[in-house]
């Protein structure tokens, strides 16, 4: 048997003042005719990145509409996250190799992922390359349907990646995809969705919380807070560029030599190359005062990344390829700008040179959040 995911309870009617009506009633009218359709989504973690963080409110609400839903969540060892983190950035363009015996891991986990998938469903929603096997190795039942979410960016695959996944994804009824340019070449489906993923305003992470309290847990940090911040909350990723937000802070300090910088990131239990990727950081950060490195060992929960993403003075996401990144919304509902790389799904959300700017290089990343 997957772990299976504990639900919070969530009211779709608590978000009436923020959406309004008209979209309070087309959900409802929209989950009609589904009322007691049993729902899994199976991904590949509980906590640490998006996907995580969009099942955690989507999951409740959809359950509160009146849908039987679940979530699990597959099981692997480092040596399988070693290869779907190979397979993420494969998929999202990276020129690394694949070679056959990461691809006999990949199937191997799935594989057995899909001998401990039990539960009857009407509908089976698997995330991401992680799961993408679970159907082809699992079988699809008479009555089932099997939808794969894909929350990557895959509009310039590695080739040899998307050969080979291509036969997994495509065995899907539905696809679901955060832009069209994602499908992918040469895949289609019987039914494929374009949805952009959302946060949820009511989370603890985003309830809005007064400046003092948000001064208070930033200074809690060891940030002065009568200086300037700047801060990314990402997870340590080649793609999120840490390593360019350094150097754009650098030249931030150029001209404002008090600047601090707080570069927020815990780690996905999918992702063990973050460890990795975090030691980079820290070594091109050197003995740098001004720059906070905060990850799980600082306790850096939902309420304390809410704090920076309100409380900074500009945040951002330099990302290089960037599926849609969550971050960027929650920051902008807090108000503050976003400087951020124009890239994926971030120009989606910023609305160049009013809510923030879009930016293709650390020069222009460094300029902006000076300006
Ligand atoms: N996140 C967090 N703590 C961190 C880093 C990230 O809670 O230290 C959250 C972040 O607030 C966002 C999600 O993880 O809700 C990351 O989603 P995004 O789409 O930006 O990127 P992904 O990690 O899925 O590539």
């Amino acid at each position: 048997m997957l772990q299976r995911v504990e639900l919070e309870s969530k009211c779709l009617n608590d978000y009436r003042p923020i959406v309004g009506d008209e979209v309070i009633s087309d959900i409802e009218r929209l989950a009609e005719p589904l009322q007691g359709a049993r729902v899994v989504h199976v991904n590949a973690t509980a906590f640490g990145g998006g996907v995580a963080e969009i099942l955690q409110t989507l999951a409740p609400l959809m359950r509160d509409v009146g849908l039987n839903v679940e979530w699990q969540v597959i099981e692997g060892t480092d040596e399988f996250f070693n290869v779907t983190k190979s397979c993420h950035n494969g998929l999202q363009g990276m020129d690394i190799p694949f070679t056959s015996e990461m691809k006999d891991i990949w199937r191997q986990y799935n594989e057995r992922n899909a001998a401990k998938f039990e539960g009857q469903y009407d509908f089976i929603i698997a995330h991401d390359p992680q799961t993408a096997g679970l159907l082809s190795y699992h079988g699809r039942g008479a009555e089932e349907h099997w939808a794969w979410r894909c929350h990557i960016d895959t509009s310039h695959p590695n080739p040899a990646y998307w050969d080979f996944f291509a036969p997994y994804i495509t065995a899907y009824e539905a696809g679901i995809f955060t832009m069209e340019q994602y499908v992918g070449p040469s895949v289609s489906y019987d039914h494929l969705a374009i949805i952009t993923p959302t946060i949820d305003p009511l989370s603890s992470k985003n309830e809005l919380m007064t400046t003092e309290k948000t001064k208070e847990i930033v200074g809690g940090f060891g940030l002065d807070v009568q200086r300037p911040i700047i801060t990314q909350v990402s997870r340590f990723d080649p793609w999120k560029d840490p390593l360019g937000v350094i150097d754009a802070y650098r030249i931030v300090k150029k001209q404002i030599p008090e600047v601090q910088l707080a570069l927020v990131g815990s780690m996905a239990a999918d992702d063990p190359e973050g460890w990795h990727y975090l030691d980079k950081t820290i070594r091109h950060a050197g003995e740098d005062d001004n720059i906070f490195i905060l990850h799980n060992f600082h306790n850096v929960g939902a309420r304390e990344v809410g704090a920076f993403q309100a409380f900074s003075d500009v945040v951002i996401q330099k990302s290089i390829r960037e599926g849609f990144g969550l971050v960027v919304t929650e920051a902008l509902w807090k108000g503050n700008p976003v400087v951020g790389g124009d890239v994926g799904g971030i120009p989606l959300q910023i609305i160049d040179g009013k809510t923030g700017f879009l930016v293709n290089s650390v020069e222009e990343c460094g300029k902006k959040a000076l300006y």
